[in-house]
């Protein structure tokens, strides 16, 4: 966390539109429970406030990936004084020493194959598991051929303290595909072999569609963090995250003249540089070289050349100086460019964007 007059970007985090953002899904889920996704740092913007704020708002149910994000998380919440269910989606429960660190820190595996049911119900099965099915994305879950095999010996899976069973949708952005339905109905098939359970199935764009998607729990993330769960039409989430780089220094140009590296960008006429000290190495990606964007106020300002590592150039030229000059800040995600007008700028989502923000900024929660 950097000091806010040197650093070259910062970062601010609104966390009371976080809280909108969860109660928003909440209210959309028709009296199902909201959880949240928040693996990877929630989503780049940082675990620890993201989730106190949200812990405090009412969220009882914190997704994750990994073993190491959960203890983290379990610490987070003690040393707040509060409580929660961890969820951990990817863990390898071969090894005696990862499930202890479940038990200790209380936190709940997704079993994702029958082998760690088998694993789970031998040595800890009063300690809860969720079970994951998978539906169609082919990466981690029970596939069919395990889930026919439940079907031939339900006792399998009898005996085990299971807190949801949950299945993840490939493309629930897309209202129109036939997979959302396919998914929907190969998950509420599989789920009569756990009758008395509670189920989850929607991410944040699979709230959106219908409540046939809710079940128990939803399990947002993106949304959460001012990602639009419906693209194509106007964005529901408040936006969360601004970042603004520090102009650095201005150069006037009056001779033709290239910019950047690659010589990529040339300036014809008489016009002015301005000097970004942020970068691809504070997840700035490079594939925004000549296709980013940023706003000097209302000024829109256009980046031009390639991104370098710690620096990027705008063409303000068109912009009063007495707005565009060394120390001033230029939005790179703000109101008039939000996290997905970005990624698409980068040919990329605004789950990667956001995930990709850097450790430099100085980070401002308000
Ligand atoms: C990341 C993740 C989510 C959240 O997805 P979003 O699209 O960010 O809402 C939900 N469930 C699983 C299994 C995930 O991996």
């Amino acid at each position: 966390m950097s000091n806010p007059d040197t650093s070259g970007g910062i970062l601010t985090i609104d966390l009371g539109a976080l809280v909108d953002n969860w109660r928003l899904l909440k209210s959309r889920l028709n009296g199902a429970d909201c959880a949240a996704a928040i693996k990877a740092d929630a989503y780049g913007l940082g675990a620890e406030r993201a989730v106190i704020a949200l812990a405090q708002a009412g969220c009882h149910d914190f997704f994750i990936a990994q073993l190491d994000e959960g203890i983290l998380l379990r610490r987070i919440l003690n040393g707040a004084g509060l409580n929660g269910e961890i969820h951990v989606l990817g863990i390898p429960l071969d090894g005696a020493e990862g499930r202890q660190s479940l038990i200790e820190h209380r936190l709940t595996p997704v079993l994702n194959a029958l082998a760690d049911i088998d694993i789970w119900k031998t040595h800890h099965r009063d300690a809860p598991a969720d079970i994951h099915i998978d539906t169609g994305m082919l990466r981690l879950g029970l596939p069919p051929s395990e889930v026919e095999t439940l079907k031939d010996d339900p006792r399998r899976s009898q005996g085990l303290n299971i807190s949801y069973v949950i299945s993840h949708l490939a493309c629930a952005e897309d209202r129109q595909t036939a997979m959302n339905g396919e998914q929907l109905a190969s998950f509420t098939e599989t789920l009569t072999l756990f009758p008395a359970c509670k189920a989850s199935l929607a991410n944040s764009a699979g709230i959106f569609l219908g409540p046939q998607y809710h079940f128990d729990l939803g399990r947002p993330g993106a949304a959460l963090y001012g990602v639009n769960p419906t693209p194509g039409m106007a964005n529901p989430m408040a936006q969360v995250v601004r970042l603004q780089g520090k102009i650095l220094q201005i150069r006037d140009v009056d001779t033709p003249q290239s910019v950047g590296y690659g010589a990529t960008h040339r300036i014809i006429q008489k016009g002015r540089i301005a000097t970004v000290g942020v970068g691809y190495a504070d997840g700035y990606l490079r594939s925004l070289s000549g296709r980013g964007y940023g706003f000097l106020g209302e000024h829109r300002v256009p980046l031009v050349g390639r991104v370098s590592m710690d620096l990027i150039t705008f063409d303000v030229s068109d912009v009063p100086e007495q707005v565009a000059h060394p120390g001033a800040l230029i939005d790179l995600i703000g109101v008039n460019n939000p996290v997905d007008d970005v990624a698409e700028a980068a040919s990329s989502i605004g789950y990667e964007i956001l995930t990709s923000l850097g450790a430099r900024y100085h980070r401002a929660y308000i």
